[in-house]
């Protein structure tokens, strides 16, 4: 049995739906459904008994400590964050609350947990968490991708609450000794993605006749991982990661953001072309930049090729193209998502990648 927090997300359920389409091996999911979070994102596990979906906060402290006595999972991963840098910036407080405050309690109590096995048990347990490339701030168009040892210089209120989780992981590995893995990837894409993320809010843009809100002048570089990747990169490094180290996950993707919505539109007007027979492309509409925007993200992903054998299964282009599809053939889920704090959010606030 595993534990994953915030398996009701983007990548936490995909991640979900991954492991028991190839594990019978049971999942604790335990999300605190914050707007990110949506149990469509489940759909078709409600009567799979490997599936325990429990509705909390990481930060509840008695609660988690109830489920792991109770279950004595083998590991936890810890995908549970608030995830969105422009939110980050209109309000910092849930992600100190969340991304800092949240992991040390889920911290203290894992701990607490592992201190009390023993044995196998104790010697095979795992913490996974699960981070990414933005706490390395950001990059001159020549320089080298980020590696491992790349310094910290998160630049968002988000990636500085991501940067101080890490830092807490890596601590209760030297201080107490916990059993710690920490995974840094590049920008997810793929089913499921909330509509305010860059990919997924200029697909449902596009369909429905609105801007194509492209941040300054589109030039700032991702790199982009299909998530069912990143998933496989999470699966290699709990099966086989050096414990205390970071695993660097990229896709060796880095694409210019005016790239990608050109992408978006190119796929669309093949797929789902205009009424008029114009391209999508018409739509885009060059707003303000963000405050403080990264101009470039690049990993350096050779270390988990060379030390576990992983590689991304997916390119960019059959990646994007199988994301277009599912928003295409996934109507019904987007409507769903569409109401409430994403609708006034999007109504107030242009907003990107
Ligand atoms: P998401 O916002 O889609 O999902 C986050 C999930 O966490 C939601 O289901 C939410 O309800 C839950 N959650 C939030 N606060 C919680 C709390 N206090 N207790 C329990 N659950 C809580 O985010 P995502 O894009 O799926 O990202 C998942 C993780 O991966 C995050 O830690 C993020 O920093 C990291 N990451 C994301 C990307 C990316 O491109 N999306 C890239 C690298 C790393």
């Amino acid at each position: 049995m595993i534990l994953v927090t915030g398996g009701a997300g983007f990548i936490g359920s995909n991640f979900v739906n991954d492991w028991l389409a190839q594990s019978n091996e049971a999942v604790i999911n335990l999300d605190k459904l914050t707007y990110a979070g949506n149990t469509q994102n489940l759909a078709g596990l409600e009567d799979n008994p490997s599936h325990i979906f429990v509705h909390s906060d990481i930060g509840n402290r008695e609660l988690m400590a109830a489920l792991l006595l109770q279950y004595q999972p083998r590991a936890v991963i810890n995908f549970a964050a608030e995830s969105h840098v422009d939110r980050s910036i209109h309000g910092p407080e849930d992600f100190i609350e969340t991304n800092i405050v949240g992991t040390f309690h889920l911290l203290e109590e894992v701990r607490a947990y592992w201190n009390n096995l023993a044995g196998e048990a104790k010697q095979n347990f795992r913490f996974l968490h699960v981070s990414t490339d933005e706490v390395y701030g950001s990059l001159g168009k020549a320089d080298p991708a980020f590696t491992e040892t790349h310094r910290y210089e998160p630049n968002s209120p988000y990636s500085a609450s991501k940067a101080a989780s890490d830092h807490l992981v890596r601590a209760y590995h030297h201080t107490y000794g916990l059993p710690v893995l920490t995974t840094n990837c590049s920008n997810n894409y793929g089913p499921y993605h909330f509509p305010e993320k860059l990919i997924p809010l200029m697909i449902v843009n596009a369909l429905a006749g609105k801007d194509l809100p492209i941040y300054g002048d589109g030039q700032q570089i991702r790199d982009w991982l299909y998530v069912t990747d990143h998933c496989s990169a999470i699966r290699r490094v709990l099966e086989a990661g050096q414990l205390g180290e970071t695993y660097n996950v990229g896709g060796w993707n880095e694409k210019p953001n005016l790239d990608i919505v050109t992408a978006v539109c190119g796929l669309l007007d093949e797929l789902r072309p205009r009424a008029d027979g114009q391209s999508y492309a018409l739509q885009v509409a060059y707003v303000t930049d963000r405050p403080g925007h990264d101009r470039r993200y690049a990993i350096d992903a050779s270390k988990i090729e060379r030390e576990l054998g992983w590689k991304p299964a997916e390119t960019f282009e059959t990646g994007i193209r199988k994301t277009v599809q599912w928003y295409l053939d996934n109507p019904e889920w987007v409507s769903q998502v569409q109401s409430g704090a994403y609708r006034d959010w999007v109504q107030s606030h242009y907003v990107g990648a």
